[in-house]
């Protein structure tokens, strides 16, 4: 990202807009993932479940969702679901105008169908592919998008490979090494992300990783990015994974981000798990990412950090403003979609 998106994203943050949206596009599957947080109970907060909303498809997907990023104005997109590829019409429709925008897209699939080659013209989009583990655990898993099926589909294309880790792996020596010898070993392969699995408020299972685990895996990943170059990870990054942000409250990336699931007017919150994910447990690799820049030292004690959210609460004070004192023609009211007040 340039200086100007970083400069156009803190104007944004000051105005009260999100510089990053992420919205599931369908509430289709044809994954059944255990530990998926997406078709959890809690993921809406209860009263209803992603696979009962009433969702989009062809032309009017699109509109719908261009209307969003023309109002919303973000600098990143992710498209999630369900899996997005299940929409995949309207995802050839939808690309070449969001990189018209300017906006930088990011495709999250677990690449069941083949990723087309000439999706690499889009110079701002990254398709991100799903991989839990090694081939006996990710087939047992993430079946029918089994290994073989991953190869042959992303063959004539570059991806980021996404893994979570969780407690069933997180301690098996030499693991994640395997899988990066594997996978970086691949033309295909821009980067290698890896994050933690993120458990709800009192959940329990095989899933969850210990501290113990956790601090295990924290030092293999610092080692590792040394051997492996195509491990995008910081080591402020991997860091962080040592603790996470206290509560939503603290955590950036859960505030810059507008998350809407698939009938494109329930908002998700506090972050993209939705219900009540456990802060102190969290692992996902955004939130580290984006609390590492928050430490960040701009002068003195003085953080990155600090300022994010002295603009965050001016932005939010701007809006209720505007909400209260002027008529917003700039914000216009769209009968199919409307996100509800930060
Ligand atoms: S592919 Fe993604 S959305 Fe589908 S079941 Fe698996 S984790 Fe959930
Ligand atoms: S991304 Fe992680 S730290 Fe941020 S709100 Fe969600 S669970 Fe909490």
């Amino acid at each position: 990202m340039k200086t100007s998106d970083v400069l156009h994203a803190w104007a944004g943050i000051l105005a009260g807009h999100r510089p990053s949206l992420s919205i599931e596009i369908t509430k289709e599957c044809p994954l059944r993932c255990p530990g998926c947080y997406a078709f959890d109970a809690a993921h809406l907060g209860g009263e209803t479940e992603l696979r009962q909303l009433s969702d989009f498809k062809g032309a009017e997907l699109v509109k719908n969702i261009l209307a969003i990023v023309d109002r919303e104005k973000p600098l990143h997109v992710s498209l999630v679901g369900g899996d997005p590829l299940v929409r995949y019409r309207e995802l050839e429709m939808l690309l070449p105008e969001l990189d018209a925008r300017g906006v930088h897209t990011q495709v999250v699939t677990s690449a069941f169908r083949v990723i087309p080659a000439e999706w690499s013209r889009f110079t701002r989009l990254n398709v991100v592919v799903s991989i839990d583990g090694l081939q006996p655990e990710h087939d047992e898993r993430r079946k029918p998008a089994t290994y073989e099926r991953i190869l042959k589909n992303i063959a004539a294309t570059k991806v980021t490979i996404h893994s979570t880790i969780t407690g069933n792996i997180a301690s098996r020596e030499g693991y994640l090494e395997e899988f990066l010898r594997f996978w970086s070993a691949r033309p295909q392969i821009a980067k290698i992300w890896f994050s933690l699995f993120t458990p709800q408020v009192g959940a329990t299972g095989p899933e969850i990783l210990t501290s113990e685990q956790r601090s295990f895996v924290v030092q293999d990943l610092l080692r590792l990015r040394t051997l492996y170059p195509v491990l995008d990870m910081q080591e402020g990054l991997i860091q962080e994974i040592l603790s996470p942000p206290k509560s939503p409250e603290d955590c950036i990336f859960a505030k810059t981000t507008h998350t809407i699931s698939a009938d494109l007017k329930t908002k998700i919150t506090p972050c993209q798990f939705g219900g009540e994910p456990d802060c102190s447990q969290c692992g996902c690799i955004a939130s580290m990412g984006l609390a590492a820049v928050g430490h960040h030292r701009v002068a003195g004690p003085l953080t990155a950090g600090h300022l994010f959210h002295v603009s965050d609460r001016i932005g939010i004070a701007w809006r209720a403003a505007k909400r209260t004192f002027i008529s917003t023609p700039a914000e216009p009211k769209s009968p199919e979609f409307k996100i509800l007040p930060s």
